[in-house]
């Protein structure tokens, strides 16, 4: 069910002093777990109440059930689009937050909003990640055991989740231990592994199925480090690299293409086969312009036509090199047709835009489009391919 509301509105009462519990979806019927599950009932199924569970999602309020002992919801807008296996937090007089939709593959968990970075093109606002309400480690690992541990795919995100040092690491232990068989992609800027220490403590406890996608914007420091607004950034964030990479840790770098670096993509694909040639893959993304990419717009924005022949060199040169590429976010009809193997649908569901000139493109299911944002900032040409 793609466009399931992430926020969910109604009655709350929470009975935990925390004033918050988070829980697996059960919708009409029992389990033998209870105390992990949120039960949700329509009318028709009042009578499956039973006692025992963590909290209740009822379409009415009941009549018939004691409820001063109980974490109960109703007349939830929506509650009706919650599935079997998601998980909710459901906080005090507030809101139902849908942290795992158990019918998607493209879940995350944010570990912080915080970032020791400040990139000029990053898709979150200032204001979010200067936030001071970021998830507890006590949540962000109740949400962990909540997780079904049949997932395939788990993205561990922030901000920058390795500024959370010591908790990073319980994060992983638990995902090791509660989710053996999920792959998980670590989204770092990788500057916290130029610590051998941490780093050291990363290879204990990392599950093993994990990769680090870790952005290189640059072969220049100089560039780099006027990207991230961080001096002496690129020099631990290349040294963090290459000691993930020493000790058998999967590492994605990501390029993201911006007016900065546009120019200088075929030296990045240089660098990294001379450097870091064991990196698992690299990945060349166009920009979301939200955040600080829309607030810089002018700063950060290259037509999607002017990057082409760039990417195209850039990727000729990896692919040779037996590095494995991949394109994200950009529409075919702005790449060289010769990658259009290599580019892939990447953009989420929700956000993916086309204008009325794709509805006659052939590759249009094929093409993943671009960002609804990137339309606010500028009135994309496509081509289409008749
Ligand atoms: S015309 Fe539209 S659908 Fe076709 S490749 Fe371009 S963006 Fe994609």
């Amino acid at each position: 069910m793609n466009n399931r509301p992430f926020i969910l509105k109604g009655n709350i009462n929470i009975q935990d002093p925390d004033q918050y519990i988070i829980g697996k979806i059960i919708k009409n019927k029992n389990v033998e777990e209870k105390e992990s599950y949120i039960q949700v009932l329509d009318n028709k199924n009042i009578n499956l109440y039973q006692k025992g569970y963590k909290g209740y999602i009822f379409e009415k309020k009941p009549q018939n059930i004691e409820l001063d002992r109980i974490n109960y919801c109703y007349e939830i807008e929506n509650y009706e689009t919650l599935l079997n296996y998601d998980v909710v937090e459901i906080i005090n007089n507030k809101n139902i937050r849908v942290l795992y939709r158990d019918d998607s593959e493209d879940n995350a968990i944010v570990v912080t909003n915080q970032c020791n970075s400040n990139c000029i093109m990053c898709p979150d606002a200032d204001s979010i990640r200067n936030t001071k309400e970021n998830p507890s480690i006590k949540k962000i690992l109740e949400h962990i055991r909540c997780i079904p541990d049949d997932t395939e795919h788990i993205t561990i995100t922030g901000g920058e989740p390795g500024i959370l040092k010591e908790n990073l690491i319980t994060i992983l232990k638990e995902c090791k231990e509660y989710l053996p068989n999920t792959d998980f992609l670590l989204l770092s800027n990788g500057r916290v592994f130029s610590n051998t220490e941490f780093v050291d403590k990363i290879k204990e406890n990392i599950p093993l199925n994990t990769r680090i996608a870790i952005p290189v914007y640059s072969d220049s420091e100089k560039i780099h480090d006027e990207i991230i607004r961080v001096k002496g950034g690129f020099k631990q964030t290349i040294v963090g690299i290459k000691k993930l990479l020493e000790r058998d840790i999967d590492v994605e770098i990501r390029i993201v293409v911006l007016k900065k670096n546009y120019n200088y993509l075929e030296n990045i694909a240089k660098f990294i086969v001379k450097e870091i040639p064991k990196v698992k893959m690299v990945n060349i993304m166009a920009l979301e312009m939200t955040g600080n990419a829309y607030k810089n717009r002018e700063k950060v924005w290259i037509g999607f036509e002017k990057v082409s022949k760039n990417i195209h060199q850039a990727c000729l040169i990896l692919l040779k090199a037996g590095i494995i590429t991949n394109l994200y976010n950009f529409p075919l009809c702005n790449i060289n047709q010769s990658l259009f193997s290599i580019a892939h649908k990447s953009i989420t569901d929700y956000k993916i835009k086309y204008k009325e000139e794709c509805n006659k493109c052939k590759v249009k299911e094929k093409c993943g489009g671009f960002f609804n944002s990137t339309i606010n900032v500028k009135d994309i040409k496509v081509k289409p391919i008749i």
